[in-house]
């Protein structure tokens, strides 16, 4: 897609600035109802594509996303434009700064057409529990489009941006694109600077692509990846270009299936992985089963790291550093305070009290209990070294295999309302796709159509998982699918 829209725009059928205002009059029309977006950037956006649109006309070469509007998931600064990670915390704050991502697509000359909707703080698992109301799935509005990048997932979904880019966790990126129908890839961690994404679980945040195509999610990782001075967990890359790696031929390549997984599905979703299979049996890949014996711990050792991770990242957010603070309206105790100005101590509790969602608060006692004296061993220290176990199934299974097959998720999206009770209910979404970032491989959701669930057609996703930095071969299986998936 986004190779045909750069043909158009060099063989003058279409200009930038046409294109863009496309997307905004798609944004006008569909958004009131999707909810994908918190802010736009409409003058700015025209800005780009003009100069895109000039350079053209004066006889010069553009890159392959210049001139093409995208979206950013909010908790991803954009310097002079509000980024709020969906939070009434950061409801007035104005990112100073660029992240390393923004800077490295605006050099390559995207038009970003705006900021989309998140759980807040990137934690969920369908975008309900952002301070500014939900996202709805664009194939069903009474569904969510999965979580926490509900609002990417659904903005390139509804055609209200071309791609867009979202930050994964714990699955964020891969869930919400297989319940709205798109491709979503979590990077290798390290292989994309996360400075400029707010940081949540800083040993397993990654941001990557949410496109329609698998070739589109190549030409974007490309842009983004590589080593950054401002995150010294990054990787250099030595400017490789993933799409050239997608031949379509995957012969002879072993592809690992975890029975397990596959035993534990509904009929329908087992019927879709089954087909899946046999595609890739068709195109000439071995199919061979593999063991996680660890894997069945993913959940709770997630629960236990991230919310350690979480309570720690978001002791920033204390009303004195950034965004907003109590004000006089807002106190634990109005009459405690008898007209006397807050001690510093009551500032930081009332800001936080009425400023941060349940689930944030909730990760955030979790975590401060985990790692407390007393529980650090028995907690923290404990699941660190289950996900060391965890790392080590994925290095034997990678000794036999060149990817992992596995479903992204156990449902297609699932009704607004439907989990929001029981946060148990919630994290075991995030079944199939927590163990990629435990592990930190790349691991990609690829669309393999719709089925019938509950009476309604609604998309399927499956998720492949690669070898520590070989998002080329990861990616080279996902595309050969998509190619071939129409036969
Ligand atoms: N659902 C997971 C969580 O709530 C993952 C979130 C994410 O990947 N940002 O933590």
């Amino acid at each position: 897609m986004i190779r045909e829209l750069h043909n158009k725009l060099i063989n003058k059928e279409i200009t930038s600035v046409e294109l863009t205002q496309q997307y905004f009059d798609a944004i006008s029309k569909k958004d009131g109802d999707v909810h994908a977006y918190l802010t736009l950037t409409k003058e700015e956006a025209l800005e780009q594509a003009k100069k895109v649109d000039e350079k053209i006309s004066r006889g010069e070469e553009i890159g392959i996303i210049e001139g093409i509007p995208c979206a950013i998931k909010d908790n991803i600064c954009i310097k002079n434009i509000r980024t709020t990670a969906s939070s009434k915390i950061l409801d007035n704050y104005i990112a100073p700064y660029d992240a390393t991502v923004v800077e490295k697509i605006r050099e390559a000359g995207a038009v970003i057409l705006g900021k989309t909707n998140l759980d807040e703080f990137a934690m969920g698992s369908s975008t309900e529990t952002s301070a500014y109301g939900a996202t709805k799935n664009p194939y069903d509005n009474e569904r969510v489009p999965g979580g926490t990048s509900g609002g990417s997932a659904a903005a390139v979904s509804a055609d209200m941006a071309v791609w867009s880019l979202g930050s994964d966790t714990g699955g964020s990126i891969r869930q919400p694109a297989s319940f709205c129908g798109v491709v979503g890839l979590k990077p290798t961690y390290g292989r994309v600077s996360r400075y400029g994404l707010m940081a949540m679980a800083s040993s397993f945040d990654q941001i990557g692509p949410m496109t329609k195509t698998v070739e589109d999610t190549a030409i974007i990782l490309s842009i983004i990846s590589g080593k950054d001075n401002m995150d010294a967990t990054s990787a250099p890359d030595f400017g490789k270009k993933y799409e050239d790696y997608l031949t379509g031929e995957i012969k002879g390549m072993k592809i690992g299936i975890v029975k397990e997984y596959l035993e534990s599905l509904n009929k329908e979703m087992k019927t879709e992985m089954e087909k899946v299979i046999e595609r890739y049996k068709k195109l000439g890949a071995e199919i061979c089963e593999i063991e996680l014996p660890n894997a069945k711990y993913a959940l709770p050792t997630y629960y236990i790291i991230q919310p350690s991770e979480v309570s720690s990242n978001l002791a920033r957010f204390d009303g004195i550093k950034y965004g907003m603070r109590a004000d006089d309206k807002e106190k634990t105790n109005t009459a405690d305070l008898g007209g006397l100005p807050r001690t510093l101590l009551e500032t930081y509790l009332d800001t936080r009290k009425y400023n941060l969602g349940a689930e944030v608060k909730r990760r955030i006692m979790l975590g401060t209990y985990a790692l407390s004296s007393g529980y650090y061993d028995a907690y923290y220290l404990r699941a660190q070294k289950v996900r060391t176990l965890i790392r080590k199934d994925f290095e034997k299974a990678f000794q036999k295999v060149d990817v992992i097959l596995t479903p992204t998720t156990p449902t297609p999206a699932f009704k607004i309302g439907e989990k929001t009770q029981d946060p148990l209910q919630m994290y075991l979404e995030d079944i199939f796709t927590i163990t990629a970032n435990i592990a930190g491989i790349p691991a990609v959701s690829v669309p393999c159509g719709m089925i019938e669930w509950e009476g309604k057609q609604l998309p399927a996703g499956f998720q492949l998982m690669g070898k520590w930095f070989d998002e080329e071969n990861l990616l080279c299986v996902a595309h050969a699918f998509e190619v071939n998936c129409t036969e």
